[in-house]
C-alpha cells in the first residue's frame, strides 16, 4: 500500500473483505479529494445502500435505505447534501432541506419505477376513484408526489396504507409492491403497472436453482420483486430490513435478491455469513462513482430544484409519510 495518502490507506481496513488490494489504489487520489472538499464546502454525502463499497464505506456520512434517507436527511446540518443514489432521492432530500444545496452528481440517474408514472396518470387514477386516497411510492418524482396525498417506502409501506382508516386505497407506481403489501393486509390495493428493472427481473426459478446448488440458504427478496419471488422466499424486506435481518438471525449462508451492491456493503459487517451473490445491476445507481462525486463537490453540480408551485405539495406528502 505505499504511495497511498494516510487518510484513504487507513479506509481500506473497511472495505478489504470485498475490494481486492490490488484495485484500491484507483480509489484513493478521489477519495482523500472528496474528504477534503466535504470539509471546504460543508458538505454531507448521504448514500442509499446500492451504492458502491468505495462510496458507502469510504466517503459517506449517512447510509441507508429510501425511509432513512429521508429521515436523516431532516437532520443534516451541512450546506450541502451530495446525493449518491438516483434521482427523486435527491429530490426527496431537496423537499426537507429547501433552504440547503442539494446536488447529485449524474442527472442521468434515473428509475424506472419513477419513469412509469406522470403527474397526470396520478390526476386520471383520480378522477376514476373519486375519494380513494393515494398512496406513492417514494421512487417517484417531486411531481408525482405533489399529486398524492402520502407516500410510503418499501420499509413503511404496509404501516401507512393502514394508517389510513380506509378500507381501499390506491398504491402507485409498483405493482409488485402493491401485490406484496395486499397480501398482507386487509385493505383493498388498486396498483398500477410500474416495475423496478432491477428486481422484476428475479424468478422463482433462481431460488430453487440457487438452494439446490448451495443447501440451506437462507433467502431474502426485495418486496419490488414479484410476488411469486416473495413467495419463495424465507423473508421479504426492504433493503434496511435485510440488513436487519442479517445481523440478527446471522444466517450461516445468504442470498439477498436485490441489486449487486447491497450484498457487498452488508458483508463488510458480517465476516462470518457467507454470501451467495447473483444479483442485478441498477443501472442509474451505478451511474453514481467517486470520480463524479468529486466532480459534484468541486464544481458545486448538478443543485437539484424544485418548482415552488409543486414543493409545498410534495414535501406534504412526504412529511406526512415520515408523521406514521
Ligand atoms: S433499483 Fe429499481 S427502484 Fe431502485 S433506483 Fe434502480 S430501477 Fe429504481
Amino acid at each position: 500500500m505505499s504511495g497511498i495518502s494516510p487518510s484513504a490507506a487507513a479506509l481500506y481496513s473497511r472495505v478489504e473483505k470485498v475490494i481486492p488490494a490490488i484495485e484500491w489504489p484507483v480509489f484513493t487520489d478521489d477519495i482523500d479529494a472528496i474528504l477534503r472538499l466535504k470539509r471546504e464546502r460543508n458538505a454531507v454525502i448521504l448514500a442509499h445502500n446500492y451504492q458502491t463499497p468505495e462510496i458507502f464505506h469510504c466517503v459517506a456520512d449517512i447510509v441507508g435505505d429510501s425511509l432513512a434517507l429521508a429521515r436523516k436527511a431532516m437532520d443534516v446540518e451541512a450546506d450541502v447534501i451530495v446525493l449518491a443514489g438516483v434521482h427523486f432521492m435527491a429530490e426527496t432530500a431537496k423537499l426537507l432541506n429547501p433552504g440547503k444545496t442539494v446536488l447529485i452528481p449524474d442527472m442521468g440517474a434515473g428509475c424506472s419505477l419513477a419513469d412509469s408514472i406522470t403527474p397526470d396518470d396520478v390526476r386520471l387514477m383520480r378522477q376514476r376513484y373519486p375519494g380513494v386516497p393515494i398512496v406513492t411510492y417514494v421512487n417517484t418524482s417531486a411531481a408525482v408526489k405533489a399529486e398524492s396525498d402520502i407516500c410510503c417506502t418499501s420499509g413503511n409501506a404496509k404501516a401507512v396504507v393502514e394508517s389510513l382508516g380506509v378500507p381501499r386505497v390506491i398504491m402507485l407506481p409498483d405493482e409488485y409492491l402493491a401485490q406484496n403489501i395486499a397480501a398482507q393486509t386487509d385493505v383493498e390495493i388498486i396498483a398500477w403497472k410500474g416495475h423496478c428493472e432491477v428486481h422484476e427481473r428475479f424468478t422463482p426459478e433462481d431460488i430453487r436453482e440457487l438452494r439446490a446448488a448451495h443447501p440451506g440458504l437462507t433467502v431474502l427478496a426485495h418486496p419490488e420483486c414479484p410476488p411469486d419471488v416473495v413467495d419463495e422466499a424465507d423473508f421479504a424486506g426492504s433493503t434496511a430490513a435485510m440488513s436487519d435481518y442479517v445481523g440478527t438471525v446471522k444466517p450461516a449462508r445468504v442470498v439477498l435478491m436485490t441489486e449487486c451492491s447491497m450484498s457487498d456493503n452488508v458483508a463488510v459487517d458480517h465476516p462470518d455469513v457467507e454470501f451467495i451473490r447473483p444479483c442485478n445491476l441498477c443501472p442509474h445507481m451505478k451511474r453514481i462513482t467517486l470520480a463524479n462525486i468529486r466532480t459534484a463537490l468541486e464544481e458545486m453540480r448538478h443543485p437539484v430544484t424544485i418548482e415552488p408551485e409543486l414543493s409545498g405539495r410534495a414535501r406534504l406528502a412526504v412529511e406526512r409519510m415520515l408523521a406514521v
